[in-house]
């Protein structure tokens, strides 16, 4: 089978959380093949692990997909404080005599975001609203380098998931688990401080917060989730996350005092994106007054070229505003009006780039992380649950359409729905060896339980 082909039986997605479907992304030819290993957000420690652990087998991976893209150039970039996993990958490289080199990012966030890591990279700034190959480079996180190693050497498809569990908790650990365990089976094993807690998935820039308890109890773990941070319910990262829209908005109109630190410090605006969320904060005490399309854009287009990073909310702003949200508010009215802003196709990144990176401490220390930050997983759990339940969306796309029924019987790793057709999607498979008991539009539910 090609290499393509078995990605896409494999159902491999891109695990470093956007979830775009690898078989689609690799159908190209490109420059750069950028293997990205440098952990976007503060806390989470999925990547270094596998880079530690697995270096061997994420360079031969690396090495099957830059022979596909024809890459001239094959790094792996990662940020410089990473020794261990650095002289691993080394290694790793030097043993199979590979053609692959290191690229040592500062610490700083958003190092991970695809966008800043081919600037730093290549030099080169992504078109607005682009891909990493509008400018001959593709990004592939270490967690689908796995997977692609996996389903080229075993033909495995992607039922289990690595991913730390971090914050409230005894130590921060590695699980490995089927993908559709319960979220609380993973910290139950990292045996939290807290019997009523709140929980991010993903990290704490840019995750999901789940604070209400039925939300926490029915949450699974897939393909995508890297990373779980325990908190106190009443910390400031879960207290902010409740803000309502409406409060946001009537704050930005009366408290925002332009000082247009979010700008400065925007990542898109430093890497030459139209960008300056400080004036889509100044706007917005109009936004109800404007009628013309024209005028709409003028004040809000920019808005569409936020990647959502948060660094403008987070970490800039000293009113303590949301222009994130606000930017995510507006391009929802842009959708609404049918406005999409011209793109600048040819980018050029800001001369004081490099003076305006975030260290993360400092982003760590803002957030109120302090307390779980330089805790490494040192551990690796095994989980095996009695029930998962699989949902049938867990990439970017149309979900997946179910090829299974209540009752019948899988292994793991068996297909039970298939990637919708003519769409973009992906395969999902059967995360345990069981019995499906449920199908609906959301996923399968599959108990391992033996009777009697
Ligand atoms: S979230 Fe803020 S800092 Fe990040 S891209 Fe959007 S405007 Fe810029
Ligand atoms: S950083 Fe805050 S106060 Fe300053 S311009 Fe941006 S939103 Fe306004």
């Amino acid at each position: 089978m090609n290499l393509l082909d078995a990605i896409r039986e494999a159902g491999i997605v891109g695990a470093g959380g956007a979830g775009f479907p690898t078989h689609v992304k690799l159908k190209a030819k490109a420059e750069w093949f950028i293997v990205n290993a440098a952990e976007c957000e503060p806390l989470i420690e999925t990547d270094k692990y596998l880079c530690r652990t697995y270096a061997d087998r994420i360079v031969a991976a690396a090495v099957i997909v830059a022979g596909h893209l024809q890459a001239e150039h094959t790094v792996i970039a990662l940020k410089k404080k990473y020794r261990a996993e650095i002289d691993a990958l080394r290694a790793a490289i030097d043993k199979a005599g590979a053609a692959i080199e290191i690229c040592e990012m500062g610490v700083f966030y958003p190092a991970g975001d695809e966008q800043t890591m081919v600037q730093f990279v290549t030099g080169k700034t992504v078109p607005e609203r682009g891909l990493p190959l509008d400018v001959g480079a593709v990004v592939d996180n270490v967690g689908t380098l796995l997977g692609i190693y996996d389903a080229m050497t075993e033909g495995k498809s992607v039922s289990s998931k690595y991913l730390s569990v971090v914050g409230e908790v005894r130590e921060p650990i590695m699980i490995h688990t089927p993908i559709g365990t319960p979220i609380t089976q993973c910290i139950e094993a990292a045996k939290p401080h807290l019997t009523d807690y709140a929980v991010i998935v993903g990290g704490p820039m840019m995750g999901r917060v789940l604070s209400d308890r039925e939300a926490i109890r029915n949450a699974v773990v897939t393909k995508t989730t890297g990373n779980l941070i325990v908190l106190p319910r009443d910390h400031y990262l879960i207290t902010r996350a409740g803000r309502p829209m409406e409060r946001i908005r009537a704050q930005a109109r009366t408290a925002c005092i332009q000082c247009r630190m979010c700008t400065d410090l925007c990542p898109r605006y430093q890497i030459g994106h139209q960008i300056r969320p400080h004036m889509v904060m100044r706007n917005l005490y109009r936004e109800q007054m404007i009628s013309s399309n024209e005028e709409f854009l003028r004040a809000f287009g920019d808005a569409a070229n936020c990647c959502s990073c948060g660094v403008c909310e987070m970490f800039a702003c000293p009113m303590g505003l949301s222009p994130r949200k606000v930017n995510e508010y507006m391009k929802g009215a842009l959708r609404e009006r049918g406005l999409q802003p011209e793109r600048n196709m040819k980018p050029e990144a800001r001369p004081e780039l490099d003076m305006r990176r975030i260290p993360t401490e400092r982003l760590i220390a803002r957030l109120g992380l302090s307390a779980y930050s330089g805790l490494h997983a040192h551990t690796c759990i095994e989980l095996s649950p009695d029930e998962v339940f699989v949902p049938f969306a867990q990439h970017i796309g149309k979900p997946a359409q179910p090829v299974c029924k209540a009752g019948d019987t899988v292994n793991k790793g068996d297909l039970i729905a298939q990637a919708a057709e003519g769409a973009l999607s992906a395969n999902i498979h059967a995360g345990i060896t069981g019995v499906i008991t449920e199908v609906s539009a959301a996923g399968a539910r599959i108990s391992g339980r033996k009777e009697g």
